[in-house]
């Protein structure tokens, strides 16, 4: 099934929806075994249907070596504000929380952080 209000944000495409985790589940594993595409489920908050969404197949990401996370663990690093920019959209939609993007005082590629509420 075709989502009404929901398109992917690389194609434009409207998303594949699911009723359940586990039809998207599965069709995830079909995408994996026969395009060899790992997907995640994940639940809509906009249309409350299940989409999948590419596992960090499409943004890349390492680890940078000097940038650490409120919580202490290392940040990731993307190689461009593009796919930096593509990730938070993709949290955005699966989580709902807005993060900004800025360049690495390092120089180790581009970083995500919580957007601050003043
Ligand atoms: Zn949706
Ligand atoms: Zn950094």
């Amino acid at each position: 099934m075709k989502s009404e209000t929901c398109l992917g944000k690389v194609s434009g495409k409207p998303l594949n929806s699911y009723y359940s985790e586990f039809e998207a589940q599965s069709a995830a594993e079909y995408s994996k075994n026969v395009y060899d595409n790992e997907l995640a489920p994940y639940k809509c908050q906009r249309c409350d249907y299940w989409h999948l969404s590419p596992k960090c197949r499409m943004t890349p990401s390492q680890k940078c070596s000097r940038c650490t996370s409120a919580i202490g663990e290392y940040k990731n690093s993307y190689p461009t504000s593009k796919e930096a920019r593509l990730r938070a959209s993709i949290i955005y939609d699966e989580k709902g929380i807005e993060l900004e993007v800025y360049k690495c005082r390092y120089g180790n590629g581009w970083h995500l952080t919580k957007t601050r509420n003043y």
